[in-house]
């Protein structure tokens, strides 16, 4: 059975977010494919050394830095790096990863600004998934996740 790596937030069960808030996905789907042990959960942020609760963090260019302006990118490249190294441990059909997040967001992400706006862009962890040829759908996407699984598997 292939695995689909997904943002631990969405997988649920422990506190992973900046905000240590539990938002796991109650997608009938999901929850499926979470009970047939099909899901690899991860977080970047957790793998790169950051901690729960920490300091919330936006996206620009190249960098990630936090409200206060503290440079964390060092951090997101070796989560990125080390999700990875999962990825490749295990056979991935595919990521479903946390939509806006400086890390796990595929199609829009903050803008850096702090001021709640947003724009189109991908995190970094995403960023890197990607650039190895994995595929990455966001939790809007559980629809065409499962149209490209029941083709490709
Ligand atoms: Fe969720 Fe990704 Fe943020 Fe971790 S880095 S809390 S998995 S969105």
């Amino acid at each position: 059975m292939k695995k689909i790596l997904v943002s631990e937030c969405l997988y649920g069960g422990r506190a992973v977010r900046y905000d240590a808030k539990e938002i796991p996905l109650e997608d009938k789907l999901f929850l499926k494919w979470k009970a047939e042990g099909r899901l690899i959960p991860i977080c970047p942020e957790i793998l790169g050394g950051l901690s729960t609760p920490r300091a919330s963090a936006q996206r620009l260019g190249d960098q990630i830095l936090t409200e206060n302006g503290e440079d964390v990118t060092k951090e997101y490249i070796l989560g990125a790096l080390k999700i990875i190294e999962i990825a490749k441990e295990n056979e991935i059909i595919f990521a479903i990863m946390k939509q806006n997040s400086p890390s796990c967001g595929s199609k829009v992400i903050y803008d850096g600004t702090f001021t709640n706006k947003k724009q189109p862009g991908q995190g970094l962890a995403v960023e890197y998934l990607r650039r190895e040829g994995i595929l990455v759908f966001s939790e809007d996407d559980i629809e065409e996740a499962k149209k490209y699984l029941e083709e490709n598997e």
